[in-house]
């Protein structure tokens, strides 16, 4: 008899670690509990994933994501890369701490190379919690990245049932499993149980078409430092970061992105090193545009990107270039 598994899509998971990959020892434990379970243990915690897709898996690194660096950036990109490279594999779904989670969706979502799923997953609870949250995510996640309609649409977080755009997401609470959100674009789509509805579609630059992909022996990223602003800041910290060599900071900013005076004076100081200096607010919605003051500043707007995605972007950017006007240009695109 044929195997009826044999006809199903292959899935690989990327285990990276992070709170769906966590244990404490009771059950009303949510905090304080150890990374440490490897991505075959989600995978096998998740029987019914067999009557989805054939998942394979492969463990790249298994750590909170707040431990998470270049090295391991790369190396994940080199491996989602890779893996939808091979005609057989139909997309790859990471499962990844939530603390920031949406710095390597958006990272991946300028430097995959490929039409094919990439769906990140994590868990708000750890695997030993009273309902936790980790195994219907992963099983949301497997379902989303077998989905035909999947293809095509950029790197997506699915979580507590939604399906949200690398782009846009961002996570809005400490621990409720509603953590994820896009409140300004909307969600991408549904997802409950095996059934997956799309209703919107990120308008921005992604994956296959994206001109930001990276050398696969690229091993190092321009540093780029976030400035955060706010009553009476000083310019120690701009001072700090260029002395550290900075080739790049991004400003936290007040409201709508504004140049404070210390934020002023910071970026006259880039300016005069031939630093990059991008305007982002951490205001949490909305998007910073470009400016008439910007020329005289020499800054970037930062559209809706938030600090730590912008941080991301001007990474990618200044691999290609340094002149203001062509990462505004970026800005706008990605
Ligand atoms: N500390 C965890 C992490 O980011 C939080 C989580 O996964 O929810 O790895």
């Amino acid at each position: 008899m044929l195997n009826p598994s044999l006809k199903l899509p292959k899935i690989v998971v990327l285990g990276t670690g992070g709170t769906i990959a966590s244990s404490g020892t009771v059950g009303t434990q949510l905090s304080d509990y150890k990374v440490g379970k490897g991505v075959d243990a989600l995978i096998a915690a998740v029987p019914e994933l067999s009557g989805v897709a054939q998942c394979e898996f492969e463990q790249v690194s298994n750590i909170e994501s707040y431990l998470i660096g270049d090295e391991v950036l790369l190396k994940l990109a080199g491996r989602v890369n890779h893996w939808l490279a091979q005609p057989d594999i139909t997309g790859v779904v990471i499962t990844h701490g939530t603390d920031t989670l949406e710095e390597t969706a958006y990272f991946l979502n300028l430097v995959v190379q490929s039409e094919k799923p990439v769906i990140l997953v994590g868990a708000m609870r750890p695997s030993t919690a009273i309902s936790a949250d980790g195994p219907l995510n992963l099983f949301h996640a497997v379902v989303v990245a077998s989905h035909p309609q999947s293809v095509g649409k950029g790197v997506m977080v699915v979580m507590n049932d939604r399906i949200l755009a690398a782009r846009y997401v961002y996570k809005a609470h400490t621990t409720a499993v509603d953590a994820f959100v896009v409140p300004e674009q909307g969600a991408l789509g549904a997802v409950s149980g095996r059934d997956v509805q799309y209703f919107n579609q990120s308008t921005r630059i992604h994956t296959a078409r994206s001109t930001l992909h990276i050398d696969p022996q690229c091993t190092v990223l321009p540093a780029v430092d976030i400035v955060y602003d706010y009553q009476g800041a000083g310019l120690h910290m701009y001072e700090a970061a260029l002395q550290a060599g900075a080739q790049g900071i991004v400003l936290a900013g007040t409201g709508n992105g504004s140049l404070s005076g210390v934020a002023r004076l910071g970026a006259n100081l880039a300016a005069s090193k031939g630093v990059a200096f991008v305007r982002a607010a951490h205001v949490g919605q909305g998007s910073v545009r470009p400016s008439v003051k910007d020329g005289e500043y020499n800054c970037v707007a930062a559209q809706s990107l938030n600090p730590q995605k912008a941080r991301i972007l001007l990474r990618l950017a200044l691999l290609k270039t340094q002149d203001r006007a062509s990462l505004q240009q970026i800005f706008n695109t990605y």
